[in-house]
């Protein structure tokens, strides 16, 4: 068993998870050289035009709070207390996300908190950041990692040292390993693509500024999360192909009228929609399945780039964020690369495949369950137990969005037992008056959490 690290690691794609991961590496002493395909945010102008924002949960701050990065990061967050459901008859009301005040999920601009990120890691004297670099893949029998300088043109090869992949969904390096036949992949495509909308700050002023906009229509819904200029960024989700689908709004006639019927109330607050809607591209969505995560000690895949999933949970950022603490930890940990590897692939996987299957199933809930009655009913009921049995219910949302203590697959698991023990409270045909029938059933199913 070798020491704590000492020495070089390469880490390739400097967007969320590579700059905070390139951050905590050299805070642990490693010399970080970090390659991005893309120039350097410091130097380039302000981001016009699109402006794409995220959900920011606890799993995702408390990575950011290790790597120290809080005070830079919290200036660009916005509360966000609840879902603002929009029925298409124009009433809105607000569902709470939690039940205590810290309860909440922040929104936070990509770019922004991607900038920060950046900086802070460029900023440690371990980390050397190369932007224009495009990499081309690796090759593990030669031991060289390829890459593109953009701005000449110039192919170069690096020797392969511990390199990690944060090159996202559509990962080079994952492929390139895919080529090789050292790990085995695929991507899942959902049939629904996205779209976002500005809706601009002048005319922001009209939602809620502490919530999460949603218009859900069964088979589709518009979503718009605030931007801290007062803006928002709307996103609407919708089939590729079928009536009605991104297919079937082939035209600035079409496409406004869809809005004037399905979202009456939103269609004022998105000017010039059918010139937005013609020039923001239509983006896919979809789940990435790999496996292994890492060959030896050479490559490992991380967030993106090892597990994407749909944003239905608003936890990619934040599950590539928790991979990034994981590591960190393995760091500081005595063992070789391989180990580490290793250990970080057999700590992940499950928890991975868990939130990928939460995510999925997230999108039934929010473009559609959200304002049935049968829904309403359980989450009032799940509030309900939480509050009288706090060490033992907790619903499954607030597990995964406010309880980093407990891992994704753990929240997947007791989540299927609450959601039978809800089914039959709610059913409620039981002889015994309610609480206590609850109450045995909680004390009965679900063990205290840890
Ligand atoms: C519509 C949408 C909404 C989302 N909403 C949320 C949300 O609310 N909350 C949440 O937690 N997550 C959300 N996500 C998911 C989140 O965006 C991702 O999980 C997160 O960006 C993953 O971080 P990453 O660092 O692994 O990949 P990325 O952020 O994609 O970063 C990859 C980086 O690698 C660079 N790169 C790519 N290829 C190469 C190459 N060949 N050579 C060099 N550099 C390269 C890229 O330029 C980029 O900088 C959403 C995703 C989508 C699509």
């Amino acid at each position: 068993m070798s020491a704590p690290p000492a020495g070089s690691l390469t880490i390739v794609g400097a967007g969320l998870a590579g700059a905070l991961l390139a951050l905590l590496a050299a805070r642990r002493g490693l010399a970080v050289t970090l390659y991005e395909r893309r120039a350097d945010p410091r130097q380039a102008s302000p981001e016009r035009g699109r402006s794409i924002n995220l959900a920011l949960a606890a799993r995702g701050l408390r990575a950011l709070e290790r790597a120290g990065v809080m005070e830079q990061v919290r200036p660009l967050l916005i509360a966000m207390r609840g879902r603002m459901v929009h029925e298409r008859s124009g009433h809105a009301a607000l569902q709470p996300y939690g039940q205590r005040e810290h309860e909440v999920i922040w929104s936070v601009g990509r770019a922004a908190l991607n900038r920060v990120l950046i900086e802070e890691a460029a900023r440690h004297t371990g980390v050397n950041v190369r932007f224009n670099q495009l990499c081309l893949g690796a090759d593990v029998a030669a031991e060289r990692l390829r890459l593109r300088d953009l701005s000449s043109g110039t192919h170069y090869q690096v020797a392969l040292t511990p390199t990690i992949a944060t090159d996202g969904a559509g990962s080079a390096l994952r492929a390139s390993l895919q080529a090789a036949g050292l790990v085995q992949g695929r991507e899942d495509w959902l049939d629904h693509d996205y779209k976002e909308l500005t809706v601009p700050a002048q005319l922001g002023a009209a939602l809620e500024r502490h919530a999460l906009h949603i218009w859900p229509r069964g088979g589709f819904m518009l979503i718009a999360l605030p931007n801290t200029d007062g803006s928002f960024t709307a996103t609407l989700f919708l089939a590729r192909h079928g009536a009605p689908s991104f297919d079937s709004l082939d035209s600035g006639a079409v496409v406004t009228e869809f809005f004037a019927r399905e979202f009456a109330d939103a269609l004022p607050l998105l000017p010039q929609l059918a010139a937005q809607f013609a020039a923001h591209p239509q983006g896919q969505l979809g789940t990435v399945h790999c496996t292994p995560w890492h060959c030896g000690g050479r490559v490992l895949l991380l967030g993106d780039a090892a597990h994407a999933i749909v944003p239905f949970h608003g936890q990619g950022m934040n599950a590539a964020f928790e991979d990034c603490v994981v590591l960190d930890a393995l760091l500081g940990q005595e063992g070789d690369w391989a180990a580490r590897f290793a250990q970080f692939e057999q700590q992940r996987r499950a928890n991975a495949a868990a939130i990928a299957q939460m995510a999925l199933e997230n999108y039934a809930e929010m473009r559609d369950a959200v304002l049935d009655a049968r829904f309403l009913r359980h989450k009032a009921l799940a509030m309900a137990l939480e509050r009288r049995f706090p060490d033992r219910f907790i619903p499954r949302y607030a597990m995964v969005m406010f309880h980093p203590e407990i891992p994704y697959a753990e929240a997947l698991r007791r989540g299927a037992l609450q959601a039978q023990l809800l089914e039959e409270l709610d059913r409620g045909a039981g002889a015994e008056p309610e609480a206590e029938r609850a109450a045995a059933l909680v004390r009965a199913r679900l063990p205290p959490l840890g």
